[in-house]
């Protein structure tokens, strides 16, 4: 089956034979045909319960295993964000980000289209994620990671034992050098932004509709590298509107990490494309994306939902990821601490006034984040025989 595509920016349709990006430079996303669409009745809890928003292919094995994730309230950080805070924890997926959405559809979709070997330009979570896809499939699977990436990330994608290139050169070259490779090699190649994964990952925010309908909140709050998954929620509201489920769309609001923010600075700016930035080190890095190939369009889905794009330094975000554990009690890469982060910035600065339900997207878990910081614990060593007084002295 081959898949039609269409671009967002200029109207012009393809098929993903032809490639990923349209002649305007822009990169093209699925086409679908969401007239008639109603919430499914099923029971199903992945992703494929909205098979009928998805490319028309079968799932089996871990494919059918990536979405459902719990939409959960988090009452003890509405104070600081002045509305109900939810939270859309991506953790709990089988590798442990919303990534796995993407590759569910995209592999399922090269299963389909008869290919042997699957690939992925990334150095942490979507390798893992795509590694893991394509051994449950039985495809072969390349991992392009740059050069320098730390062992113990190393590590965590070699688990699933795909083929893994360190890559000396331009990260944003890469990316597109590998699509290209792929379609003479016959690579599937599911990177940050290709339609398939942005098709599977319309589905986080086809659950977040579902569980709020017929109501909507008022915004959802993202962290943003490449853009895939940011474009992605925008897309699945606009298939929504076009279905007559929803009116409205909520605002939606991407965060960056201050070390790597080339589309919050783009809409500082007031600019309609992205101007890539030399990205320095943060705890986020799994966001820090110097030259995102989605970039313009998660401007435009900001402009377009009345919502924004902004950055948070280090700081904001070990405290914000201190907070999702200490006080709602989950367990997120600092990554994902973002959305905490940037949702109480906009709340400092009145973005949020009137609002009722405020959704945060916490992208990925943090139990596969061994290499960031080492905590302090506060933990008294006490005797057995001096236990009953130590409770009584800690806990009053
Ligand atoms: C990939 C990733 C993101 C960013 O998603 P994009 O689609 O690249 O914008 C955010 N958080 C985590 C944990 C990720 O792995
Ligand atoms: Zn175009």
């Amino acid at each position: 089956m081959d898949v039609p595509l269409i671009c967002y920016a200029c109207g012009n349709t393809t098929t993903l034979s032809a490639g990923t990006r349209c002649d305007c430079g822009e990169p093209y996303w699925v086409a679908t045909e969401p007239t008639g669409f109603a919430w499914p009745e099923s029971g199903e809890r992945s992703l494929w319960r909205y098979r009928d928003l998805l490319p028309d292919v079968v799932p089996t094995g871990l494919a059918a295993g990536a979405g459902g994730t719990p939409l959960v309230r988090a009452p003890r950080l509405d104070d600081g964000i002045g509305a109900r805070v939810h939270v859309k924890y991506e953790g709990s997926n089988p590798t442990g980000t919303f990534k796995d959405r993407g590759s569910s559809v995209g592999v399922a979709a090269a299963v389909d289209a008869g290919y042997e070997t699957v690939g992925t330009v990334s150095h942490g979570n979507m390798a893992r994620s795509m590694a893991a896809h394509a051994a449950s499939a039985g495809l072969d699977c390349l991992v392009l990671v740059p050069a320098d990436v730390p062992a113990e990330r190393l590590a965590l994608i070699a688990r699933y034992d795909p083929t893994i290139l360190r890559v000396e050169g331009d990260y944003g070259r890469l990316y597109d050098e590998s699509l290209h490779i792929g379609r003479e090699q016959r690579v599937a190649f599911v990177n940050s932004d290709t339609p398939l994964r942005v098709a599977g990952q319309k589905t986080t925010a086809l659950e977040i509709a579902e569980a709020f309908a017929p109501q909507l909140p008022d915004a959802i709050v993202l962290p943003v590298s490449s853009g895939g998954h940011g474009s992605a929620v925008w897309k699945a509201f606009r298939e929504l509107r076009d279905a007559g489920l929803v009116t409205e769309i909520p605002h939606l609001y991407f965060v960056q990490t201050a070390a790597c923010a080339p589309i919050a600075e783009a809409w500082e700016r007031d600019d309609r494309t992205v101007t890539p930035v030399d990205g320095g080190e943060t705890v986020a890095y799994s966001i820090a994306n110097a030259d995102p190939p989605s970039g313009d369009r998660v401007l435009a889905a900001a402009r377009a939902t009345g919502g924004g794009v902004l950055a948070v330094d280090d700081d904001a975000i070990l405290d914000a990821r201190q907070a999702l554990s200490a006080e709602a009690g989950l367990f997120v890469e600092s990554a994902s601490a973002t959305a905490l982060a940037g949702a109480r910035r906009l709340a400092e600065n009145g973005a949020f006034e009137g609002f009722e339900d405020v959704v945060l997207i916490t992208t990925g878990t943090g139990f596969t984040e061994r290499d960031v910081d080492a905590p302090i614990v506060d933990a008294t060593r006490v005797g057995l025989g001096a236990l009953d007084d130590a409770i009584t002295e800690r806990m009053g």
